[in-house]
């Protein structure tokens, strides 16, 4: 590789850094392990960067980095957004879950992440598990989602679950004028680990449910044991109720399923539930009020974060419930700017970095066009 070649590679990747202010990129590398993976810091603000460390064997090292900047930023205002102390960070390791995981792999991962002294604290995520970050943990303290005997939240779903629940809660006060779900008609499509805990919830309730599930023991189990209605996988999304939520598939609300709904509210754990970005105002435009996934979905990170300071499940409890107050809040800014639900919960989290930094650069240009562009890619 000539000079202007090396230039030009290292250019791309601080062009790319530069684009949404990302503060660090780190490339790990060890021979002995055939470890190769990136961590990538996008804002410290309010705290150290927490996110999950996701393995999987990317084709290309441009895909790897790509996804993990990406995966970064997202964090940075899911973090914001839920009221919690932490920045957004999130790493990849470019290798295969099912035949390349070793404990000296995840040791030596470990003592990269030791080197950066906290400024990033890692968790589990696609393709890696409580095992792997007990390994992580033998070489530092900054990792989070171990074995609940070393200190660990353990499965972070029931407390997803009563998240989106509370946001259910708020989105119903908006919509319908009171917070009980009680005979409201909840359709839940997956009925996997959350999406089981919140058919409990809701039946506690007193809602009615119609669920789907490609898993037909699944859905059978939510027949018996809550009285759910079973529906075919793609009439969940037709079937007429007060609320949807999805609960198992990224990208469910798009150009061609946005029409076809017939509820008043979408609510669920779901990540990545707007196929893009402008599937927000689609919805607003039906008069469809969308509680945005990372701020109703994010139980599972509230609570993982508390071991932070010495697991404890009635603090994590107490601080899921909160999530009915930020929906609110994102309701409230939706209707102050005049904007999608999803554009209002990016204005919260960057609110919030904006008040703590006093960071005017957060906020250069139309705030509504800016957002809109930075949320694009997220
Ligand atoms: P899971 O894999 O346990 O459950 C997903 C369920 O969806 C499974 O039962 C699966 O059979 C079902 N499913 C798959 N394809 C389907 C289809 N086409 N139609 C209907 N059902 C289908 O996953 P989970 O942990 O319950 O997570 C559910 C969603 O919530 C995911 O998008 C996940 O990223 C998100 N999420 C989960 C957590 C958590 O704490 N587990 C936290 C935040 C976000």
């Amino acid at each position: 590789m000539n000079r202007d070649m090396e230039k030009e590679m290292r250019m791309q990747v601080f062009e790319k850094l530069a684009e949404y202010r990302y503060e660090q990129l780190v490339f790990c590398h060890d021979k002995a392990t055939g470890l190769r993976a990136i961590i990538a810091i996008h804002d410290t603000t309010l705290g150290p960067a927490l996110g999950g460390c996701r393995m999987y064997p990317y084709a290309t090292e441009e895909e790897a980095m790509v996804d993990v900047l990406r995966l970064a930023r997202g964090m940075t205002y899911k973090a914001a957004a839920s009221g919690l102390n932490l920045g957004g960070g999130k790493s990849v390791i470019i290798a295969d879950p099912r035949t390349d995981k070793s404990e000296a792999l995840f040791r030596s991962f470990g003592r990269y992440i030791e080197t950066l002294a906290g400024r990033y604290i890692v968790a589990e995520d696609v393709g890696t598990s409580t095992e792997d970050a007990n390994f992580i943990r033998v070489e530092t303290s900054h990792v989070v989602g171990v074995d609940v005997t070393r200190g660990g939240s353990g499965d972070p779903s029931p407390l997803t679950a009563l998240g989106v629940r509370q946001g259910m809660r708020a989105c119903a006060e908006a919509v319908f004028g009171t917070t009980s779900l009680e005979d409201r008609v909840v359709a839940v499509q997956g009925i996997g680990h959350v999406g089981y805990h919140l058919c409990r919830l809701l039946h506690e309730e007193g809602a009615s449910l119609i669920v789907t599930d490609v898993d037909a023991a699944a859905v059978e189990r939510a027949v018996r044991e809550f009285g759910a209605k079973a529906v075919e996988l793609d009439e969940i999304l037709t079937i007429p109720c007060d609320i949807f939520a999805p609960c198992a598939l990224g990208a469910v609300l798009n150009d061609a399923t946005i029409p076809e709904l017939r509820c008043s509210i979408v609510a669920g754990s779901a990540n990545n539930v707007l196929a893009e970005s402008h599937h927000g105002e689609a919805l607003s435009e039906r008069g469809i009020l969308y509680a945005p996934d990372y701020v109703i979905n994010a139980g599972g990170l509230i609570n993982v974060a508390d071991e932070l300071e010495g697991y404890n499940e009635r603090r994590a409890v107490n601080r899921v419930m909160r999530i009915e107050d930020t929906i609110r809040r994102v309701i409230a800014i939706s209707r102050r700017d005049g904007v999608p639900t999803n554009i209002a919960a990016d204005t919260l989290a960057l609110e919030r970095i904006a008040a703590i930094s006093s960071m005017e650069r957060l906020h250069t240009g139309h705030p509504y066009g800016q957002l809109r562009r930075r949320r694009e890619t997220i």
